[in-house]
């Protein structure tokens, strides 16, 4: 039995560095059944949503799904504001798809050490957040304005049940690595904070295996910086773990390259689904230019093997063609240094197949 993915390129680079990642997982010698669908503004533009009915059915009837990204200056002023791409594609499609488990890792790639901003083997990190992605402040309601507009509201809220499958997620994921857990939280302020922690410690007593710690999320942005090498997963919430897992991924160097995953439960079949996607946007600026990097969508297919399909060994395969196509000197634009080859984004995305192949 193939498997089915769902492809959705979206807008700007989305739909190129998609095509790089599909190329990719065609080169692997696994059977696949490709589906693609419109999302963002092209679906905006086809039929008036951002998120077609037909669209989330194919998400729904597939194993995984392969995002692009979506959003650019053309639908910025699209009113209401529930039809642009952002806000009425991205949000509802997780929500409606039960990903709940955002997992990003940030792991640097060798040949690439200089773009970090970091100084020596500090910027040699390799670790994995995983942020709440359904709950908390980003859903939580009322949200809305009093006080004739003067006044704002929004609602952090979080229930035992959300805290319990996140953190079973992140000892899952834990227990494949160091078996190090950091709780990120702001436990000595907020309500949903010490639930949180709670919880996450309930748990802790019961997976023994795996050692937990916890840590404030003031601390968590310093200690990033000043020590990243002492992490290994990091478990957070919705809001912390969105600024927690770009200034993570900031370390690495560079945008174009890092991968995501958001997953729901498993299923009956014990296949967990998920949709991956590179943690970039639709880069409008360069969009159509050949000049996207395809890096961070093709490591996002192999996150897919590696987390949907259950095939570490492929995903790896993955991730290494990545590093020899660099460590052979090739080069996007937008990493380029003096002495490599510069390619465009088809030829990086053959060169990775190639690799691949071999
Ligand atoms: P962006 O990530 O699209 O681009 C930021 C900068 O990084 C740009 O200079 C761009 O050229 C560069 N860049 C990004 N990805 C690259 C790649 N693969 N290769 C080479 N260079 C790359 O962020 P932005 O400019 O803030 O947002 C552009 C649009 O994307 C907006 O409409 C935004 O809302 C949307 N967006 C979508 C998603 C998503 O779909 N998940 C995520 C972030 C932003």
């Amino acid at each position: 039995m193939p498997h089915n993915i769902a492809v959705l390129g979206g807008d700007g680079i989305g739909p190129e560095v998609t095509a790089e990642a599909v190329k990719v997982l065609q080169s692997t010698g696994i059977d696949f059944n490709f589906d693609h669908a419109l999302i963002g503004g092209a679906a905006y533009d086809d039929g008036g949503h951002p998120l077609p009915a037909s669209t989330l059915d194919l998400c729904r009837a597939s194993d995984a799904v392969l995002l692009g990204a979506v959003g650019g200056p053309k639908w910025d002023n699209v009113q209401p504001i529930t039809l642009r791409p952002e806000v009425g594609a991205l949000l509802p499609l997780r929500s409606e798809l039960n990903l709940y488990a955002n997992v990003r890792p940030a792991k640097t790639l060798r040949p690439l050490m200089m773009a970090s901003p970091l100084k020596g083997d500090r910027a040699l990190v390799d670790l994995i957040v995983i942020r709440e992605l359904t709950g908390g402040i980003y859903f939580g309601t009322p949200r809305e304005r009093r006080d004739n507009g003067n006044t704002a509201v929004d609602t952090c809220l979080y229930s035992r049940h959300e805290v319990e499958r996140i953190a079973e997620r992140a000892f899952a994921v834990a227990r494949t690595r160091k078996r190090e857990l950091v709780s990120v939280d702001k436990a000595n302020v907020l309500e949903t904070s010490r639930l949180w922690r709670e919880v996450v410690n309930e748990m802790a007593a019961k997976n023994t295996d795996v050692s937990v710690s916890h840590m404030l999320v003031d601390n968590c942005a310093m200690q990033l910086i000043r020590d990243p090498q002492q992490f290994d997963v990091i478990l957070t919430e919705n809001m912390f773990g969105d600024i927690i897992s770009d200034e993570a991924s900031m370390i690495t160097g560079s945008l174009g390259l890092l991968p995501s995953a958001s997953l729901s439960d498993a299923r009956p079949s014990g296949q967990v689904f998920g949709l991956y996607e590179p943690i970039h946007g639709s880069a409008p600026d360069i969009a159509g230019q050949g000049r996207a990097n395809p890096i961070a969508a093709i490591l996002s297919a192999a996150m897919m093997l590696r987390y949907s399909f259950d095939d570490d060994a492929s995903a790896t395969r993955i991730e290494e063609a990545v590093e020899s196509a660099l460590n052979c000197g090739l080069r996007t634009a937008d990493i380029y240094e003096k002495g490599c080859r510069l390619v465009s984004t088809t030829e990086m995305g053959d060169a990775i197949a190639d690799k691949l192949r071999q």
